[in-house]
């Protein structure tokens, strides 16, 4: 097969640029590109490196180092040479060109992960897992990734069809031979083996939501009544005073929603524009903006001014908020002046009330444990196998499947009906790991990574 070669580094200028081979001629192709100053690339040993230059005909074009790779010991298992240049677009779009001429063709997006899934260095859960390290924005997803990539996702799909195929064996013998004196398979174990799995995938499916969470950002909102400190709090999350109108061209935009960082945690905070609009003052009433915002927030921060008492308002505030079965952190705000006990009183049952000034920052380190703690998997690592798009898919057909066969053993169904929907659970969680899947699907996983991973 052709040699592949890409850019494996971002585009633009930079000091150094990786250009990336590929394939059973790779090292033809890069013998052709790149003379070392020792040794020729024929001779370089799997995982040495060669400084040298890059020829375009009879003119050098660059200095350079080449790492080569021997398969079966690389990324793709294949042949596989890395050429770090000087970064910058021409420089490297002219060696891309140049490794073409000599017999390689541009990689497709992915493909490298691709021919690593292929040659079996990489099961596809850990191939999805690189795509994840790469896009990683804090400790917690790049724990995640980390996880993946290290073969946790796949082992906990392997233990739960591992149970599961041992399920449909004693089900099978029980189908083949219903006189002989077998196992008890119709009772208990059936119906705790089926549950257990299921609950087993039904964990895994979380991930996918806390994931997506701390991936996309908590969809947040500040709520409470006017000049508790919104805007103060929302200044000091942000880091810095933002003007919330920018005129571009004549043209007066709002700002809909920002990204602030509570530690770890990404919250979206919508609707900034609305909570900082001094002169509407009755969408900054916040009851009726709570009620709405509670249904669409995954977490709401309620602000209360702890240097008066309690008022109605603060009172119905607080009504709407423990209706509502959304995740609430309440602030008792202006501590640098005074922390009215009234609040305790008034927030009581509420799992977070944290005294905080928004002038001076002091307690924030608690409302970013607080979210932490929310939002944050809680360090564990087993809250922290998030799932993606594809993967989540194929564990909730494996939960509709494992339901299905609960369904038919309980309601009595014979062995052989329970062991269809059990084996469908089964081939789900295969399309998972990627043991059983098609090539189009294959495809699809890799054509969402970036070109020259
Ligand atoms: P909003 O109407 O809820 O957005 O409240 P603002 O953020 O506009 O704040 C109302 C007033 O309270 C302003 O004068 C702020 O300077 C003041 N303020 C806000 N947070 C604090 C705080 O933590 N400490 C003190 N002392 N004053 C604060």
């Amino acid at each position: 097969m052709q040699a592949i070669c890409a850019v494996a580094t971002a585009e633009g200028e930079a000091a150094l640029a990786v250009v990336r081979i590929s394939g059973e001629d790779a090292l033809t192709v890069a013998e052709k590109v790149f003379t070392p100053y020792g040794k020729s690339v024929r001779e370089m040993a799997g995982y040495t490196c060669a400084y040298g230059c890059v020829f375009d005909g009879g003119e050098r074009i660059d200095d350079a180092v080449l790492t080569v790779f021997r398969a079966p010991h690389s990324y793709t298992g294949e042949d596989c040479a890395e050429i770090s240049c000087h970064g910058g677009r021409y420089l490297t779009q002219r060696i891309m060109r140049i490794c073409c001429d000599c017999g390689a063709r541009p990689a497709e997006r992915g493909e490298f992960t691709k021919l690593a899934f292929i040659n079996g260095k990489l099961c596809l859960t850990q191939a999805e897992a690189v795509m994840e390290l790469i896009s990683a924005q804090g400790e917690l997803t790049l724990r995640s990734a980390n996880l993946t990539r290290q073969g946790a996702l796949f082992g906990r799909i392997q233990e739960i069809r591992g149970r599961l195929v041992t399920l449909l064996g004693e089900l099978a013998a029980w189908v083949d031979y219903p006189e002989e004196d077998l196992p008890e398979v119709g009772e208990g174990s059936v119906g705790s083996t089926l549950s257990d799995c299921l609950d087993d995938v039904e964990k895994l499916i979380r991930g996918y939501d806390n994931g997506m969470l701390l991936k996309r950002g908590v969809p947040a909102t500040i709520v409470g009544k006017p000049n508790v400190g919104k805007s103060t709090l929302m200044n000091m999350l942000l880091g810095y005073e933002r003007a919330i109108v920018t005129d571009i061209a004549g043209t007066t935009r709002d700002v809909l929603e920002e990204s602030v960082r509570l530690g770890d945690v990404t919250l979206r905070l919508a609707d900034t524009a609305g909570l900082r609009d001094t002169s509407d003052a009755v969408e900054r009433i916040g009851v009726e903006l709570a009620r709405k915002k509670l249904g669409e927030s995954a977490l709401v921060i309620a602000v209360f001014d702890g240097s008066t008492p309690p008022e109605e308002e603060d009172r119905a505030l607080v009504s709407e908020i423990k209706a509502s079965e959304g995740k609430v952190i309440a602030l008792i705000n202006k501590s640098d002046i005074a922390a009215d006990s009234g609040y305790y009183e008034l927030c009581a049952g509420l799992p977070y009330v944290i005294e905080i000034s928004a002038k001076s920052g002091s307690g924030r380190d608690r409302l970013e444990a607080a979210a932490a703690e929310l939002f944050g998997a809680a360090g564990t690592d087993d809250g922290l196998i998030f799932v993606n798009e594809r993967q989540r898919n194929c564990l909730g057909r494996a939960a509709e499947q494992l339901r299905e066969a609960l369904s038919a053993h309980e309601t009595g169904m014979t062995p052989d009906i329970v062991a269809i929907s059990a084996e469908e659970a089964a081939a789900a969680l295969a399309e998972l790991t990627g043991e059983r899947i098609s090539d189009s699907i294959v495809s699809e996983v890799f054509s969402k990574f970036c070109v020259g991973k």
